[in-house]
């Protein structure tokens, strides 16, 4: 066994506090990568705080992982020792249903073996992410990098990155077509670079009027505080394509109505609460509401090599393993621009 050090939550209501355990010696397709940064996503704040239910402790989270490769199995094929290396939110899947066969593993109709919070194939054995020194993983589940950027503003985009690209492609967003992102967060921010990338107009429509300068400089043409304006008068019928990052219980109704007759909101972001939803927002301009769950190995890979060639990185703050818990507190009320990092090397 692999002895490795990381944070751990004991419980829904405790703070996380340092954590040894063990992780799998290589099986032959395994890698031994350790870790360097792992973004702070706020999916590891809702389950940490066991905000979606289900959750399991002790839990470990983080599944924005970057690191060099140490160790390789016998048979792996597609890492070398010294490789950099990433992790994103699954580690396995069932590898023979219709999604994984059709390279979308995140839609797994058989066991998707989450990054943490979940158990390995086995039935038993945890699963423990990011927030530690080192992690075994099969290699099919490991992506390359080849980005000059530095590994701390590559790790989120493992999750925060896939997860706007993803929808992006999927929905087929234009050169010149509308996109409006709703929340400028850590997927928020990513969502406005590759939306600025891919050559749309870009809105930003935030409920922190203090970010405007911030979303200009990220690239979006546009700005709309939605806690001032009245912004779906304002923006009626004008999106193609709306990707909504928000983390917390909102009117979907109202940004339901600025998209253009058979444009479509995509879901995102993960409120605790359900919302209610009216049927005419929908039915006047056959508008679709749908939602996209992060991204496949394929897609991911795809995405980190979009990001190398344009050189797209994360807007970040590295922090020490001992500010987790401040951190946690800090992107709760939006005091991040725009995603946390920890260093993993402070474990
Ligand atoms: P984040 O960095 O905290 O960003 C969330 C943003 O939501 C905030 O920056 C804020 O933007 C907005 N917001 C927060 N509270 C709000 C409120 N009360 N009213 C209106 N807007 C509010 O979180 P994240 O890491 O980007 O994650 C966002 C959500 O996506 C989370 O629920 C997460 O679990 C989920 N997620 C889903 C997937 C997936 O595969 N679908 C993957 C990763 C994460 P403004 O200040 O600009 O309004
Ligand atoms: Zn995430
Ligand atoms: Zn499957």
């Amino acid at each position: 066994m692999i002895s490795v050090k990381g944070y751990a939550a004991q419980s829904a209501t405790t703070v996380l506090t340092p954590f040894s355990f063990q992780r799998r010696e290589l099986g032959p397709r395994d890698i031994l990568i350790e870790i360097d940064y792992c973004g702070i996503c706020h999916s590891d704040i809702h389950q940490v705080r066991n905000e979606w239910g289900g959750s399991i402790y002790p839990m470990v989270p983080g599944h924005e992982i970057v690191g060099v490769v140490t160790k390789v199995g016998s048979e792996v094929a597609q890492f070398k020792v010294t490789d950099k290396a990433g992790v994103g939110c699954f580690v396995d899947s069932c590898r023979t249903c219709f999604s994984c066969q059709q390279n979308e593993e995140q839609y797994c109709e058989g066991h998707l073996v989450t990054s943490y919070n979940n158990v390995e194939k086995d039935g038993k054995t945890p699963t423990y992410g990011g927030y530690s020194s080192s992690i075994v993983v099969d290699e099919n589940y490991c992506l390359k990098i080849s980005s000059k950027m530095s590994l701390a503003e590559i790790a989120p985009l493992l999750c925060a990155g896939v997860t706007t690209y993803s929808p992006l492609r999927h929905w087929k967003l234009e050169k010149g077509q509308r996109l409006g992102v709703v929340g400028l967060g850590g997927l928020g921010h990513m969502a406005v670079k590759f939306g600025v990338a891919m050559g749309a107009e870009v809105t930003v429509l935030s409920h922190s009027p203090n970010k405007e300068n911030d979303a200009k400089n990220l690239g979006a043409h546009h700005f709309v505080a939605t806690n001032k304006t009245d912004f779906s008068k304002l923006l009626s019928n004008h999106f193609d394509l709306i990707l909504n990052t928000v983390s917390a219980s909102h009117d979907l109704n109202t940004y339901l109505q600025t998209i253009k007759k058979d444009g479509t909101m995509v879901i995102l972001g993960v409120p605790p609460e359900s919302t209610q939803l009216a049927a005419f927002p929908l039915i006047l301009k056959r508008r679709r509401l749908a939602g996209s769950l992060i991204g496949g190995i394929k897609e991911t890979q795809e995405m980190l090599d979009y990001c190398a060639e344009k050189n797209i990185g994360s807007d970040i703050e590295v922090i020490p393993a001992k500010e987790i818990n401040t951190a946690y507190e800090r992107a709760v009320i939006g005091d991040v621009r725009y995603r946390f990092v920890v260093d993993c090397k402070t474990f």
